[in-house]
């Protein structure tokens, strides 16, 4: 009877292990698939409830990135600055003559029309009642106030001509310059610098249009200017009209 029963045990262990062995097989292969969330800790959920928000801001910046170099690459606008009674007048007639596509922006202004400026065509001629209107509608991408009046540019043409794919330039002073930079951080940067100061003098007074207090708030001005030519992505000294026009050129179609 022992002998009976020591080989009857073994016989019924190895069933048993044999029917357990089964049991976990199929219910491992009928387990559902841990879901991505469960499989990860409690650290890695929390940094995937916050991904998505991540990926957004990301793919966001990503897209102003993009518009960002396309307004670098093409070139599509194009900041004019430098002291006044430098030549940036006469440079852009001249280049506009060359390149009748560029679209140069009107700006609107306190200040009174010189004698041969038209409104509308040099400038939008405004009292500081209108002009304070356009800023208090948001109407202006930048505005400054120079020697004493108001100068800004309209926004609504601009964003027009760069939607168009036109490259579009602004003619402004520095201050407007710096507004410009931090809205369109991509724009291209161009300031024009005298040969020397005494230059600059001349040419305003050459003007005959400006009083004396006027003058002396534009030439003091021009001195801030200049100190800030290295802010600029290019800078062209207008010794020679042709050679500052070609060095132009080369700014902006490089
Ligand atoms: P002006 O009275 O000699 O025509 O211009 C005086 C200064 O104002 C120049 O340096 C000119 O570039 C600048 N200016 C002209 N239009 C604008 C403008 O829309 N915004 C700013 N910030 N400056 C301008």
């Amino acid at each position: 009877m022992r002998g009976a029963e020591s080989t009857i045990w073994p016989n019924t262990l190895l069933s048993y292990l044999f029917i357990l062995f089964i049991v976990i097989m199929v219910s491992v292969s009928t387990a559902p698939e841990p879901s991505p969330e469960t499989s990860l800790t409690k650290h890695e959920q929390v940094a995937k409830e916050h991904a998505p928000e991540k990926t957004m801001t990301a793919s966001m910046i990503s897209i102003e990135k993009q518009v960002e170099n396309a307004i670098k690459k093409a070139g599509q606008l194009i900041v004019l600055a430098g002291p006044s009674g430098v030549g940036k007048g006469t440079l852009l007639q001249q280049l506009r003559l060359k390149h009748p596509k560029l679209k140069l922006s009107i700006s609107a202004t306190t200040r009174q029309p010189r004698a041969g400026e038209v409104d509308g065509q040099h400038y939008y001629f405004k009292t500081r009642e209108q002009f304070q209107a356009m800023v208090n509608a948001g109407e202006l991408l930048e505005w400054a106030e120079f020697a004493g009046n108001y100068y800004g540019t309209p926004k609504a043409p601009i964003e027009a001509a760069i939607a168009q794919g036109q490259r579009v330039i602004l003619e402004i002073e520095l201050m407007g310059a710096r507004q410009v930079r931090q809205s369109f951080p991509a724009a291209n940067q161009i300031f024009i610098a005298p040969p020397d100061v005494s230059t600059l003098e001349t040419r305003i007074r050459a003007r005959g249009q400006e009083t004396e207090a006027a003058i002396a708030k534009r030439l003091a001005q021009s001195k801030v200017e200049l100190a800030a030519a290295h802010e600029f992505d290019t800078v062209i000294v207008n010794d020679c009209l042709e050679t500052a026009l070609q060095e132009l050129e080369a700014a902006i179609f490089h």
